[in-house]
């Protein structure tokens, strides 16, 4: 067996509990929260109301102006905002934007300092506590230290990350997921299971991680399969596996396939789940090229339910590579991603001409 490994979750995770339950406790001691968001799941889950009618003793200061793939500048501005209102509390509200959004303005708030001199500092002030309720089903935010930042300009995603960054409680309420759009959720069921195979076979993996990882992929393609056949998808099994998958990748980090799909997203605006599914089935090619062993685990599970991953990414995107990037493009997304820090808990070497000539765009 491996050695020399560690395994470290601390956020209290909340299942299926009533939100007033989890949200009076979090707040007992708080007399002003300040609430991080975008503007469409608030609203449309009844959230903003419900926090509203429940709360009134409290002082609840809302910033809604999360955009999806939150940038550094609404950062610094979240953090302006808790720091002005003399907010003692957050809660994140939303998908993985919002999250990662809400994580990272609660550090801002107590580090009034630039952007990337608080990225690369290791001293500073702790964040604010942080409340997370995730509404989409596939990042895991809600139960890990990353913040995932887009610097606009440079056009890339920035992974803010502090050891300290860890919500203190998450709450994991299904009924939150009916609101959200059906091409989203399932974009970010692939998110998860992206999360949780990168995990497998990343170079940082560990038995705690493939025990966490193996489960989730199973949950996720049964849910797939049953979703193909025009079944039911389980909400609340979906929202546990992307919270597993979190902590997945909250000790193992994520592979080259997570910095491939960042390009799409900072250059062609797909959703990030959507991203990796579309690049999931040549990533997998090339996995299979390589012989990784723990494929052969993936590959039963798949067996098990009757399901190859790739097939179901053809049935349900319509979406192809090919639509999206030219042969120059391809180069330039794959260029990106060489430099991305992933790159080193891929599981084989990385090596650019290899990489162009085993992805493919189909
Ligand atoms: P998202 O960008 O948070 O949300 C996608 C869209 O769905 C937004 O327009 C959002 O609107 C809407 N939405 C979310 N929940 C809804 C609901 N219940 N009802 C109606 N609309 C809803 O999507 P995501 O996939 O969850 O998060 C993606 C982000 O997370 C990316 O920036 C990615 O890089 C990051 N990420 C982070 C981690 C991590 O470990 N921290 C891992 C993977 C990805 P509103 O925002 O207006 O509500
Ligand atoms: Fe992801």
């Amino acid at each position: 067996m491996k050695t020399d490994f560690y395994f470290y979750s601390p956020v209290k995770v909340h299942v299926e509990v009533e939100p007033i339950k989890v949200i009076s406790k979090f707040l007992r001691d708080i007399e002003s929260v300040g609430v991080i968001s975008g503007k469409k799941s608030i609203v449309k889950t009844g959230f903003k109301d419900f926090l509203i009618n429940s709360f009134k003793d409290k002082d609840i200061f809302f910033f809604d102006e999360v955009e999806e793939n939150p940038s550094i500048n609404t950062i610094i501005k979240g953090g302006r905002f808790l720091r002005e209102n003399r907010c003692k509390a957050v809660i994140s509200f939303g998908g993985g934007s919002a999250i990662d959004a809400g994580k990272a303005c609660a550090i801002f708030a107590e580090n009034n300092i630039p952007f990337y001199e608080l990225l690369a500092s290791e001293r500073y002030n702790l964040p604010l506590p942080v409340l997370a309720i995730p509404t989409t089903c596939g990042t895991g935010s809600e139960v890990n230290q990353y913040s995932i930042i887009t610097d606009i300009e440079k056009r890339d995603k920035i992974n803010f990350s502090k050891s300290d960054s860890f919500p203190k409680d998450a709450l994991l309420f299904s009924e939150y997921l009916k609101s959200l759009d059906e091409k989203i959720l399932i974009a970010t069921v692939f998110d998860a299971f992206t999360h949780a195979f990168e995990g497998f076979i990343a170079t940082s993996s560990n038995p705690f991680t493939d025990t966490l990882a193996m489960e989730v992929m199973k949950i996720i393609i049964k849910n797939l399969q049953n979703y193909i056949d025009g079944k039911f998808l389980n909400l609340p099994e979906l929202h546990y596996a992307s919270s597993v998958a979190g902590i997945v990748i909250g000790h193992t980090g994520t592979t080259l396939l997570h910095a491939l799909g960042y390009y799409l997203t900072n250059h062609h605006k797909i959703h990030h789940g959507e991203a990796n599914a579309l690049l999931l089935p040549s990533f997998l090619t090339l996995c299979r090229k390589q012989n990784l062993e723990k494929l052969n685990l993936v590959d039963r599970i798949m067996k098990d339910f009757r399901l190859e991953i790739e097939d179901a990414v053809k049935s349900i995107f319509n979406n192809r590579l090919a639509d999206i990037l030219s042969h120059d493009e391809f180069e330039n997304m794959v260029d990106y991603a060489l430099n991305k820090p992933n790159v080193l808990k891929t599981p084989f070497t990385v090596n650019r001409d290899y990489i162009l000539d085993s992805l493919t765009l189909s």
